[in-house]
């Protein structure tokens, strides 16, 4: 496919799945990182705030230690009335005192709170260290969240209680609640005693009450009712792109007459199916098939109509196909096929058949089709393993089935055509004729070349058969043959059959002015243009304008010219003879239709054709034919030319038979006019 196609599919298919599936991650990861952070912070907050509270305590205790400091065991006993662990060590770290059991570890730092700027020194709890200095902040293990939840929820009926004995216990000072918190976090907050002497560490329960749980699952509710809510619509909104890029892309690909694929599916799927793994040793043809008549059966019927018969006509074709071959209808009349075979003989047989039955597509007419077609084989490596065609083009191998398209003849008959290597550079000569031909006709690059006639008794010139030569300044001497049909197709054959016989007779003309004896020049004119119904005048206009005798020119005709018009033929060589022109049948014996249009057409001359006096002649077949022709035109009042006589065998023999000229390499060759004018002096 072009670069140009794969870029505007590209923009048609867009990339909006993967970046609505990109966003749609980064969004949902934006929006777990700002839930963890929000519930992190708000924890955070409790934790903080409870730990404030705790911290109070402590100092409460504290002061009721130094009130009592000079008794020590008062001091003591007033604490474990308290229900507070605790334990106070002296300054090497042995324990003097202790309540509870002692899971205070060594893991400890001084943190800041946000509430109080002074340090405070911490140490995380053996058992249970949810709570944990880190960077001199307090920093909760998330990690053991559910633990966490599991261990510390307790009945309800403690929930209620415990709001305001909190409230109490801290008023007093003395008492402590733990039971009724639903989520108790164990720290340990260490405070000098006795100066320095001693240092108290208590064990704090930074606890959450069920009023801080519900906030919190309400934050994280909210949150997380947001977060679902855009989640769902982004997803929704992604599903419904998907979907929707989806409809495009197979609109992109849907033929709107048959409803089936079309031309882009059939570059896309296509070459993917050549250019895949699997297909490498397989062999593929890509064909360009016509449905001939489908311009007239619109006309006949109407274009709506037309378009369900194409349909119709798809339909067929899928019908026989298997998975991985493709039909798209590409334009009016054209499909675009590519199917697998193993040989030659098989994929005629497949095509003849596909033929048949598309003939048979509508009941009331016979319809025609044609196709032109390529193929691809396994590329086989030096170990004989077939190759990966990684980087063929679909475009260009289906260029080789039009251009196959293109050698087929109007017909109403179906058939197909294989594309040729020689066919590219036949097709890229037509285009270098077709470019070039305006412009060698007005540089007078066509030559007019005289092959003379002569009389086979007395060996005298009695006229001459006119033809052209392309003498190009960038393709030097062409002959006609490579020339001649291009311009009978596409119809420039119009004009050089004029150029031919104004320069025929301007020659003649100025061989006239010289005082010469001139002998008649026959022109040959094409079958497209005899069938123009002023030809006859326009001839008689050519030849007045450089005013020579009319009988000086002679009209051929090939012989294949009389299929068409039969009655308009007759009616132009009738007034070509008014006008005092002879005329010729070209050709005489190489078509099959030859005694039928003589029947019919009044000529001057029959030229027999060259193939009578080539290839071998055994039992006189040949001669036999020969002479009856010569015979049957004299009857019939028309001289006769025996063309392509090439030895002096034939000669003596068509001397023998009566016949009236001979053109032939026996006795010159087509020469240019320079040459021909000192024939006809000697
Ligand atoms: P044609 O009109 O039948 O011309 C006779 C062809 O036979 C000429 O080929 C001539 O060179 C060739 N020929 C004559 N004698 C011999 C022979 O003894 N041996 C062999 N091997 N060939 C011989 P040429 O000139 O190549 O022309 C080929 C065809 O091109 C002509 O066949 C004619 O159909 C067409 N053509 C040539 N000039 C013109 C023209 O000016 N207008 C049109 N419409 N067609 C032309
Ligand atoms: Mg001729
Ligand atoms: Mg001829």
């Amino acid at each position: 496919m072009s670069d140009n196609k794969k870029k505007r599919f590209k923009k048609i298919k867009g990339n909006n799945l993967w970046i609505t599936i990109i966003a749609f991650v980064l969004i949902a990861v934006v929006f777990e990182n700002l839930f963890v952070f929000t519930v992190k912070s708000f924890s955070l907050y409790i934790v903080e705030s409870r730990f404030i509270s705790e911290y109070d305590i402590v100092n409460v205790m504290t002061n009721m230690y130094d009130n009592n400091s000079d008794d020590a065991d008062k001091a003591y006993k007033m604490l474990d009335e308290g229900n507070r662990d605790y334990i106070v060590c002296d300054k090497s770290g042995k324990i003097l005192h202790s309540k509870g059991e002692n899971t205070c570890s060594d893991e400890g730092a001084l943190i800041r709170t946000s509430q109080s700027k002074e340090e405070i020194q911490v140490y995380k709890d053996s058992e249970r260290g949810y709570v944990y200095p880190e960077d001199d902040k307090l920093a909760l293990d998330f990690l053991s969240f559910r633990d966490w939840i599991s261990e510390d929820v307790v009945d309800e009926s403690s929930i209620t209680m415990e709001a305001h004995e909190m409230d109490d216990d801290i008023e007093s000072g003395i008492s402590f609640v733990q039971d009724s918190e639903l989520i108790s976090l164990p720290i340990w907050i260490a405070v000098d005693l006795d100066g320095g002497e001693k240092v108290l560490k208590v064990k704090a329960l930074l606890n959450s009450n069920a009023g801080d749980i519900i906030l919190l699952v309400e934050i994280v509710g909210i949150m997380a009712i947001i977060v679902v809510a855009i989640l769902i619509y982004m997803l929704v909104k992604a599903i419904m792109s998907f979907v929707r890029q989806r409809r495009l892309i197979r609109l992109f690909y849907t033929d709107p007459v048959t409803g089936g694929s079309n031309w882009m599916w059939y570059l896309y799927k296509g070459e993917r199916t050549l250019r895949k793994r699997s297909s490498a040793g397989k062999s593929f043809a890509l064909i360009d098939l016509t449905f001939v008549n489908y311009r007239n059966f619109c006309v006949c019927h109407s274009v709506s109509e037309g378009e369900e018969l194409l349909k119709r006509v798809y339909n067929l074709i899928i019908s026989d196909m298997n998975k991985k071959e493709i039909c798209a209808h590409i334009s009016s009349a054209n499909f675009a096929i590519l199917i697998g075979f193993d040989n030659e003989e098989e994929l005629k047989y497949r095509i003849n058949n596909m033929f048949r039955r598309l003939e048979k597509t509508d009941e009331h007419h016979k319809l025609c089709f044609q196709a032109g077609i390529t193929y691809v084989v396994p590329v086989i490596n030096s170990k004989g393993k077939a190759v990966r065609r990684k980087y063929i083009n679909i475009e260009e191998e289906y260029n080789k089935a039009c251009t196959a398209s293109a050698t087929l003849t109007d017909s109403m008959e179906s058939q197909f055509a294989f594309f040729d290597d020689r066919l590219i550079e036949e097709q890229k000569w037509m285009d270098i004729v077709h470019e070039n031909q305006e412009r060698a006709l007005a540089n007078e690059e066509f030559v007019v070349y005289y092959q003379p006639k002569y009389d086979p008794v007395t060996n005298e010139l009695k006229g001459a058969e006119a033809l052209i030569r392309w003498v190009s300044p960038i393709f030097g001497f062409v002959s006609p043959g490579k020339f001649i049909p291009l311009f009978e197709k596409n119809g420039f054959i119009t004009e050089i059959d004029h150029y031919m016989i104004t320069h025929v007779a301007r020659d003649q003309k100025m061989w006239l002015d010289k005082g010469m004896k001139c002998v008649p020049v026959s022109v040959n004119v094409s079958r497209a243009h005899f069938i123009e119904s002023e030809l006859a005048e326009q001839i008689r206009d050519m030849v007045d304008a450089e005013g020579i005798p009319h009988d000086l020119i002679e009209i051929e005709l090939t012989e294949s010219a009389f299929f068409d018009d039969k009655n308009a033929m007759i009616e132009t060589i009738n007034r070509l003879k008014g006008y005092g022109f002879s005329v010729s049948m070209d050709d005489f014996g190489s078509g099959y239709s030859s005694l039928n249009s003589l029947k019919d057409m009044p000529l001057d001359v029959l030229k027999l054709d060259a193939e009578f006096f080539r290839g071998k002649n055994e039992d006189n077949r040949g001669e036999i034919i020969v002479s009856e022709a010569i015979r049957l035109a004299r009857s019939l009042n028309m001289r006769t030319v025996a063309e392509g006589v090439e030895i002096k065998e034939q000669v003596d023999f068509l001397a023998s038979e009566g016949c009236d000229m001979i053109q032939g390499f026996y006795f010159a060759k087509p020469m240019p006019k320079e040459e021909f004018e000192g024939r006809m002096k000697s």
